[in-house]
């Protein structure tokens, strides 16, 4: 029972600066571990003995916070975000009750948010301060590390709490704690409250947004947004990685790399055709957004990007590929917009555009861009008639990991149920000297050759993909 012994923080906050009454701040667990509560606030008015917020007696008398049973060194955080007030360092990190250093807080920061509230973070490791006043803080951001300075016995983080008016309060609710809780999320009794900065948006009765998902609805415009109200809670990507919510319209995807971007329409689709997250482009890395030309649009995800335009529909573009294709100015060089996704072809792999294509050998590693076409005008998404080739589909040096989708469910780019168009059997000479002919398809429509065998030599652009 006494393993984190009884603390004052006794702190002289004439520091406080009661502002406008916003709506009230919550908070989120302040440190990064799970430990729960060790003493709380003492909710019984100044008798003897101490009552916790649940009427028990997880408190000691006249404690004005609460002790959570953070190891030594344990990583401290904001609650919320804020700005800081005080960062005191200095004092030996093992104090011993009545330790005066630093208003009996020991090394301690105190934080002052939206609605006029403080927060106190006390006891806390000489040197492992990672703020200074003055200084704006996010929720969640490591203001230090645990330790025992201060009046304190043993290692623990006492977390306290100043209303705009500078009167210490509870913060759990509960029979004899406050009416509504100040955590986002308060949990079971004496547990770590929720790690939520955010209590989430709700539109009407349905599920709520939460986290660094909330905060990108919020900034789309939540309920009144494009994406409508959420039709899911917040879930965990097969992969274990991401986390993501439905809305009526769309998709907010989260990994902590890649932070939260949205999906929709059909460029979502087309994502999800290819297997989601867990499909060769990976999650997104930005929103939707329109294309440089202002007629098509385009999500980048981590391995590659899908472009929609009306003409062309949408498609996705990876790899040395898709860097040949930025290198000529994305859908406002030659190229144009993207008329295929990627497939397999003898040897390698290609993409077509508007303006043409661009093929990648796996012998040579490189990517080719060529400009006009030496097919007839197809759409990739509809059957092909049979070039009897017999090389085509999935070539010996296909690597596998890298096709579009494994379950066939597009007609049209899949070798398995298409013919795809074989490369060109242009024979001719090769600017820069670098690309062989195909060795393959025989050309079996009279279309005439390449209009423009174009090479970007000395270009070497290496496969990404898995
Ligand atoms: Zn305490």
């Amino acid at each position: 029972m006494n393993r984190f012994l009884l603390t004052l923080a006794l702190i002289a906050t004439a520091a406080a600066l009661p502002s406008a009454t916003d709506a009230q701040v919550r908070f989120r667990r302040p440190y990064t571990g799970s430990f729960g509560l060790g003493f709380g606030f003492d909710n019984d008015g100044g008798g003897g003995g101490c009552r916790d917020y649940d009427c028990g007696s997880t408190c000691y008398d006249g404690h004005g916070g609460e002790d959570f049973a953070a190891p030594w060194g344990s990583e401290v955080v904001a609650a919320q975000e804020g700005v800081v007030l005080v960062a005191s360092d200095g004092c030996a990190d093992n104090g011993y009750a009545g330790n005066p250093c630093g208003g009996y807080c020991g090394n301690y920061v105190q934080l002052q948010h939206a609605d006029g509230s403080t927060t106190i973070y006390c006891h806390m490791l000489s040197g492992s301060l990672r703020v200074s006043p003055g200084a704006r803080v996010a929720c969640g951001q490591t203001v230090g590390a645990s330790a025992s300075s201060g009046s304190s016995s043993g290692p623990h983080l006492h977390f306290g709490y100043r209303n705009a008016g500078g009167g210490s309060e509870e913060v759990f609710a509960g029979a004899c704690g406050r009416g509504t809780s100040l955590w986002v999320g308060q949990r079971g009794y004496a547990e770590a409250p929720s790690i939520e900065c955010s209590e989430g948006t709700q539109c009407g009765d349905s599920p709520r947004t939460m986290g660094a998902i909330d905060a990108k609805y919020r900034e789309l415009g939540g309920c009144s947004s494009f994406l409508g109200a959420p039709i899911s809670g917040e879930i965990t990507a097969p992969d274990g990685v991401g986390r993501f919510t439905r809305f009526e319209n769309g998709s907010i995807y989260w990994t902590l790399q890649t932070g939260a971007y949205e999906v929709h329409g059909v460029i979502r689709d087309k994502w999800g055709e290819l297997g989601w997250e867990a499909g060769p482009l990976g999650y997104p890395v930005t929103d939707e957004g329109p294309s440089a030309d202002g007629v098509g649009r385009y999500n980048h995800f981590q391995n590659g990007s899908i472009y929609w335009s009306p003409a062309t529909g949408p498609h996705e573009v990876r790899g040395a590929i898709r860097d040949i294709w930025e290198e000529t100015g994305w859908e406002t060089g030659p190229l144009g917009y993207p008329t295929s996704d990627e497939y397999d072809v003898p040897g390698g792999r290609r993409s077509d555009f508007e303006g043409g294509y661009i093929v990648y050998e796996w012998a040579t590693d490189e990517a080719t861009m060529h400009l006009g076409s030496d097919e007839p005008s197809v759409d990739m998404g509809l059957p092909l008639p049979s070039l009897g080739d017999g090389g085509l589909g999935d070539g010996g040096a296909d690597d596998g990991g890298s096709r579009p989708r494994s379950d066939g469910a597009v007609p049209g780019d899949d070798g398995s149920t298409v013919d795809a168009p074989i490369s060109s059997g242009c024979s001719c000479s090769v600017p820069g000297g670098n690309r062989a002919a195909s060795p393959h398809g025989q050309r079996p429509w009279g279309l005439g050759l390449v209009a423009l065998f174009a090479t970007l030599a000395g270009i070497r652009r290496r496969r990404r993909n898995r």
